[in-house]
């Protein structure tokens, strides 16, 4: 899409990254023996390579660890604070570490499992605070119904629309560093960090070089996104956190939300348990990337899942050298025999 749009003339800023905070990183540092920063530094590298070499050309990469990002993060909960958008409440109820959410008593049921992960949940009783998100369910219906192709596809559409059938809570958006202390402080009590989603949602704020965050130069910012990717899994961040967040502080909306597929392996949902993971980088090392882009681009429809077969990448690489690259090779020979 970005190389698409650059060569049809339109400026383009293609921002991607890593969020690096939260009780997951915290814990897969302490099982490494290593801090939580140091492990950050490890993965965004071997993220930022990864892409590169994937040719993916984005031209911001944005870790939610940089001190600019911070400033940004604090900057909007203060104001959010002084707004009154946030209060503080104590929370009592059923916690995932794995997603780093709460859950009501009937979703974890009597075995108290979380509904998503299906791993144990446990009881907590602790200060937290909240931001009335509950507040902007009509605003963001309004958006939703008023703009039909704000989230796309439409089957996802529809999720969030059934999915705001229910009262809309309000956000906790903190936790007590007692229990987690890897995160961005909260300005306005310094013995709680944000919760990990709100603080990386802001990110695409402060990679786009929003004035009155990082940068005063309008000239730099690309506020709101034309187009914001997402995968499936995180629709409900990112169609309802992030744009009553965003409503809160008087910010833009992105223009649109693509919420992409999974890719899947024999139809099962790839896990390192079930050993069918296809790694797009291996893959890569053996037929080199314009192979696995082609793959990619022309096996998965946008928005739906798509099923990787050995046989069927195998038939789009043919397609690729055969069909692609013989038309290119008599394309280019033509040129040279017929133009001077
Ligand atoms: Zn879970």
């Amino acid at each position: 899409m970005a190389r698409y749009r650059r060569q049809t003339g339109s400026e383009v800023e293609f921002l991607t990254g890593t969020d690096e905070h939260g009780q997951k990183m915290k814990g897969a540092a302490a099982q490494k023996g290593t801090q939580p920063k140091k492990l950050a530094d490890e993965m965004a590298k071997k993220f930022e390579a990864a892409w590169a070499d994937m040719d993916i050309s984005f031209d911001r990469f944005i870790r939610t660890t940089e001190t600019a990002h911070v400033d940004v993060v604090q900057d909007i909960l203060d104001q959010l604070w002084k707004n009154k958008e946030i209060y503080s409440d104590t929370y009592s109820g059923w916690y995932c570490i794995h997603e780093e959410r709460y859950w009501t008593p009937k979703e974890v049921g009597e075995e108290h499992l979380c509904p998503d992960c299906k791993r144990p949940v446990e009881y907590v009783e602790e200060k937290n605070y909240f931001f009335r998100m509950g507040n902007y369910q009509e605003q963001l219906l309004d958006h939703i119904r008023k703009h039909p192709d704000w989230i796309i596809p439409q089957t996802r559409r529809n999720e969030v629309l059934g999915f705001l059938k229910q009262p809309l809570e309000d956000l906790s958006i903190s936790r007590p560093k007692s229990r987690l202390d890897w995160g961005i402080t909260l300005p306005f009590d310094d013995s709680h960090v944000c919760y990990v989603w709100v603080d990386a949602l802001f990110s695409y704020v402060t990679g786009s070089n929003f004035p009155g965050t990082q940068s005063e130069n309008l000239t730099n910012c690309c506020w709101p996104a034309d187009l914001q990717v997402v995968g499936k899994d995180i629709l409900t961040t990112h169609s309802v956190y992030w744009p009553t967040l965003l409503m809160a502080s008087n910010l833009p909306l992105p223009k649109q939300i693509l919420a992409h597929g999974w890719w899947l392996s024999e139809n099962a949902k790839m896990s390192k348990s079930m050993g069918n993971v296809v790694d797009p980088l291996q893959l890569r090392e053996q037929f080199g990337t314009d192979a696995v882009r082609w793959y990619l681009l022309r096996d998965m429809p946008t928005g739906s899942d798509a099923t990787f077969t050995k046989e069927r990448f195998a038939t789009r690489y043919e397609e690729l050298a055969n069909v692609l690259g013989n038309l290119a090779s008599r394309t280019i020979s033509m040129i040279a025999k017929y133009r001077s």
